[in-house]
């Protein structure tokens, strides 16, 4: 099903709204506030000029899945802020918390990542969600030995088993939280996961809980230190479920913009 293109100022300023309205009413539910779960925006179905409007109302967090649109998608929108001046990273700061909204842009790489596409990206985002075997932190971490700061990341989480889904399965999960913990230019942010592709309300809840589960083992055991406080999970169907089994970082898409891949020659 594609859910028609939100095209208008108006129409995708309720767009953002509505989301922002199911994420506190989420988080009321079980006892949170609003403003403890932030909202990453995925930007793979916007324009260039969506994406300029939704940061022209506030939204600093901004998501994209492939390496190609992220270079393209952060070059543009770069050029937009200079000609306003508001450019800034908000993670050059030493106190920056990937569980509340930035006051600058942000970009979070939330799709697979290559280890040959590593290097590309390090420099245009502030947190990578995905990274999935030791391989590709150790590749991280080498980049990072040689840039004067360390690279924020989240550990992704199969808990679905799904074979078509990236990410470390769950029992692996602590043994590699600490490998990359004693990685020195790494930082150990949280971790990730993503629901199956299954309208079975049951099993995706399942899968938020496993990963929730772990996610509170590894804090508990101190992996990550202060550092570790983020939990990426639900996308736009299931992102109430996510923040209800204790997610505080969501990553939405289709909700904010459609679900219509932009031809090329809008990304450019
Ligand atoms: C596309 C994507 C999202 C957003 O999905 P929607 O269903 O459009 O909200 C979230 N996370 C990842 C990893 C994605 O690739």
């Amino acid at each position: 099903m594609t859910i028609a293109r939100v095209t208008t100022p108006s129409e995708l300023r309720d767009a953002y709204q509505a989301v922002l309205d199911r994420i506190a009413n989420a988080a009321a539910k079980v006892g949170r506030k609003p403003e403890d779960v932030l909202l990453v925006a995925v930007t793979k179905y916007a324009t260039p000029d969506q994406i300029r409007m939704l940061v022209d109302m506030g939204q600093m967090d901004l998501g994209e899945s492939r390496v190609q649109q992220l270079e393209k998608r952060v070059a543009s929108l770069s050029e937009f802020l200079s000609r306003k001046r508001t450019l800034g990273s908000a993670s050059t700061r030493e106190d920056v918390d990937f569980t509340k909204a930035a006051t600058h842009v942000r970009w979070h790489m939330i799709g697979h990542l290559q280890r040959n596409k590593a290097k590309q990206i390090v420099n245009l985002v502030d947190l990578t969600h995905s990274v999935d075997s030791l391989r590709l932190a150790e590749e991280l971490h080498h980049i990072g030995v040689k840039r004067d700061k360390p690279i924020d990341i989240l550990l992704q989480v199969n808990a679905s088993g799904e074979t078509t889904k990236s990410g470390v399965a769950i029992p692996a999960v602590i043994h590699l939280a600490e490998q990359i913990d004693s990685m020195v230019n790494l930082r150990l942010r949280g971790l990730m996961t993503m629901a199956p592709d299954t309208e079975d309300l049951g099993l995706i809840r399942a899968t938020f809980q496993r990963t929730s589960e772990v996610f509170q083992e590894v804090k508990k055991l101190g992996i990550g230190g202060k550092y570790f406080t983020a939990l990426s999970m639900g996308m736009s169907n299931d992102f109430e479920l996510a923040i209800e089994c204790g997610a505080n970082v969501v990553r939405v898409g289709s909700a904010l913009f459609g679900d219509a891949e932009p031809g090329e020659s809008e990304i450019d």
